[in-house]
């Protein structure tokens, strides 16, 4: 019984790409690559048993194969897609230091991008820093790592349709006083290399009226040189800048709420507000066939829920 569903699915791939083969746009292709793959999964969700199970992953890598991009089929033919994520945010990426192994709604993304490819998966840890140039030069293939999605940024990568939304905060030690942006009027922020913290709070504090704003500008603001009511000390990791917290180098730190919420200890705490929405993206290679590839899934998993499945297994807000 199973056995024809797949037989199906296959001929149904076949189809599909002789309709699409005399195609021009890349879109099309890689659309019924991914829907394809989401049929032949829907039929392996059906089937039950491990070999049949087995059975589908090959459908689905057959059917990548025939009628996606050569980028998508590049990938296939390696047999692993190879992802950067983080390694230190509880729900979205975070490695258990003693078994190496990854978790988080954002590894689960990867895992299921991978599956519908018939591949394996490959993790590397990245930071803000280093996860553009991993990209650029090919080492991974794509990047799940609370990227927010920009303007400026889309100028140079990729991205899917965002798979969920975070907002930025500031996080301090309680006998510091600092309860409200207001109060790090004139304080040093530490931030993290490579990311748009420094800019979201500069841009809240100038809209809640408590530094001027002149010569804020979001295309050519550098944290490094910004001086007006507030400063910042840039660091390559999220770990450093919890040291220096704590040390007293830096008044508060300023990023992603998911991303403070390992850094918050008993003697720390929030400030009231957050700000500046991030909206994380599924980055890859710009003008890469397997960017729509990718879209086409994320669109697909917001729209039957599975993506509000795995935020909720998280444990995420
Ligand atoms: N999400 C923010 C960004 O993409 C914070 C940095 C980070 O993700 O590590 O800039």
């Amino acid at each position: 019984m199973k056995k024809k569903v797949l037989a199906l699915v296959l001929g149904a791939a076949m189809v599909m790409t002789t309709l699409t083969g005399c195609g021009s746009g890349e879109k099309p292709a890689t659309a019924q690559a991914a829907e394809t793959a989401q049929v032949a999964e829907e039929a392996a969700g059906e089937a039950g048993s491990n070999s049949e199970e087995a059975g589908a992953k090959e459908t689905d890598a057959e059917a990548a194969k025939d009628i996606a991009s050569a980028d998508v089929q590049a990938i296939v033919d390696r047999g692993v897609l190879r992802v950067g994520v983080k390694n230190a945010v509880i729900g979205f990426g975070f490695q258990d230091e003693l078994t190496g192994e990854y978790s988080g709604m954002e590894i689960s993304l990867a895992e299921k991008i991978a599956e519908s490819l018939g591949v394996d998966v490959e993790f590397t840890t990245v930071t803000a820093a280093t996860r553009t140039e991993l990209l650029d030069s090919g080492d991974i293939d794509c990047v799940l790592a609370t990227f927010t999605i920009t303007d400026e940024r889309k100028e140079s990568w990729d991205f899917s349709t965002p798979y969920y939304t975070d907002y930025v905060t500031v996080l301090v030690q309680k006998d510091s006083g600092i309860a409200g942006l207001a109060d790090l009027k004139d304080k040093k922020v530490g931030v993290s290399s490579g990311s748009t913290s420094a800019r979201s709070l500069v841009a809240a504090m100038i809209e809640n009226g408590i530094v001027s704003g002149d010569g804020f500008d979001t295309e050519t603001f550098d944290p490094s040189t910004w001086t007006d009511g507030i400063s910042f000390a840039q660091y390559d990791d999220y770990p450093t800048i919890s040291t220096a917290l704590s040390a007293g180098e830096v008044d508060a730190f300023c990023v992603d709420k998911s991303i403070l919420a390992v850094y918050h200890t008993d003697d720390r705490t929030y400030i009231e507000e957050k700000f500046a929405p991030q909206e994380y993206g599924v980055a890859t290679k710009k003008g890469s066939g397997f960017s729509a590839y990718v879209d086409e899934l994320v669109t697909g998993w917001l729209a039957d829920g599975t993506i509000d499945g795995l935020i909720a297994e998280n444990g995420i807000e």
